[in-house]
């Protein structure tokens, strides 16, 4: 049995038995089952560092010299804006057609406290690594890119025999970090079920009932999303059918729809779409982590249908201003978000101060966000991988040294 079939085959045992092991039987898996699953996903963080690091200098070597590299970031970034404006765009358009949240009680408890988002220009301040071995200690993704892209432009430009030392230094690194994930995700079938059965005993259909309309909204607006717009992307600049492409993802969906983590996801994203999608490795290293770390269409849809739910809720009816309002932030959101499980509610909270909505919205959304988040992370690293099969496909038209010179 292949590997993909094995992940969703104990993604479904964990369904049935954690419907039939009830809310009783919490306290046993939390205290026996939880704990494997954690331990499956430091597995995988485990490797997010050293991977982030390896490829991104090589793939940033790779591409030779510094004209490639500002063309494909420029194009790169402007399909990730794109997506996610878009994405938000998707979200209004179905919960305005299903409207979430219409006649649903309000809530008698009190809203989570959240920590406050933090200001965009202290984002991009945060960006610079002060001490690159202090933000690798930390796991502090964004600063890790901006050393590694800086690292890559220095060895660019020394060029020579020096140069080749450290690419090759990078190289077998990266090597090496992908035959470790690779041994890490035969473990997966084990992690996933352990990951998941808490999730379900917990939430089991009783709880998630009276949301369910926020849940159907994000499904729908998924796959609307992943169906019409990466279809698009990969099919007509990345000329991939889209069949292939979805099939080429399987594994890294199911990772990413179960740990509900995009950058805990990268590595298996990295492996898929080299291996499957054919994406040449110096593109796959630099387009997947940035986009880990900067794209995240699912977040930004959930941000449209979560504000588009909570106004529902409290009978506000939204504004063109505000819709606005809650595109632009959310796309400035969606890029602040850590690709962390559980990281966009606090950026909903950005949205919704923006657009003045009652935070108290986020206690109902809350109670319902690690299923939210199992769409929504899916979203994020699939809009990763259309991008990077696009990107890719455009390089290949791109006229080399070779072809300029005959
Ligand atoms: N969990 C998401 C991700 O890792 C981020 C979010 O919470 O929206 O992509």
């Amino acid at each position: 049995m292949n590997l993909s079939l094995q992940i969703f085959l104990s993604l479904v045992l964990s369904v049935i038995i954690g419907l039939f092991l009830g809310e009783g039987s919490i306290e046993f898996v939390k205290l026996w089952v939880a704990p494997i699953g954690t331990m499956f996903i430091n597995l995988i963080k485990m490797m997010i560092v050293p991977v982030i690091l390896c490829s991104l200098i090589v793939g940033m070597t790779a591409m030779g010299d510094m004209k490639k590299l500002g063309r494909i970031g420029m194009k790169t970034v402007a399909f990730y804006l794109f997506t996610t404006a878009v994405a938000i765009g998707i979200g209004f358009a179905v919960a305005g057609l299903i409207h979430p949240g219409i006649g649903m009680a309000l809530p008698g408890e009190a809203a989570p406290k959240v920590k406050e988002a933090p200001a965009l220009m202290q984002v991009f301040v945060a960006m610079i690594p002060t001490n690159p071995v202090m933000s690798m200690a930390k796991a502090e993704i964004l600063p890790i890119i901006i050393f590694a892209l800086f690292i890559g432009a220095g060895i660019i430009s020394v060029g020579g025999t020096k140069a080749k030392l450290l690419i090759n230094i990078f190289d077998a690194g990266a090597e090496v970090c992908y035959k470790v994930i690779n041994m890490i995700m035969h473990l997966a079938p084990i992690g996933v079920f352990c990951l998941l059965l808490p999730v379900v005993v917990q939430n089991g259909p009783s709880v998630l009932l009276p949301l369910l309309s926020v849940i159907i909204c994000m499904a729908i607006g998924s796959i609307i999303h992943a169906v019409c717009v990466y279809s698009a992307i990969s099919g007509t600049i990345g000329h991939m059918s889209p069949i292939k492409f979805f099939r080429g993802m399987t594994e890294a969906i199911l990772i990413a729809f179960t740990t509900c983590s995009s950058a805990g996801t990268l590595p298996v994203n990295m492996k898929n779409i080299q291996e499957k999608l054919g994406v040449k490795r110096d593109i796959a290293s630099f387009i997947l982590p940035l986009g880990a770390t900067i794209n995240m269409d699912g977040t930004a849809l959930y941000m449209g249908i979560c504000s588009l739910f909570i106004a529902n809720v409290y009978g506000v009816a939204l504004t063109p201003d505000q819709m606005i309002l809650i595109v632009l932030t959310g796309t400035l959101a969606s890029i602040g978000t850590a690709g962390v499980p559980g990281a966009g509610l606090i950026m909903l909270a950005m949205v919704l101060q923006a657009v003045q909505l009652p935070m108290e919205g986020l206690a109902l959304v809350a109670g319902i966000d690690r299923v939210l988040d199992m769409f929504r992370t899916t979203l994020n690293i699939t809009g990763d991988a259309a991008v990077a099969v696009a990107i890719d496909a455009t390089e290949k038209t791109v006229p080399t040294e070779l072809d300029i010179h005959e």
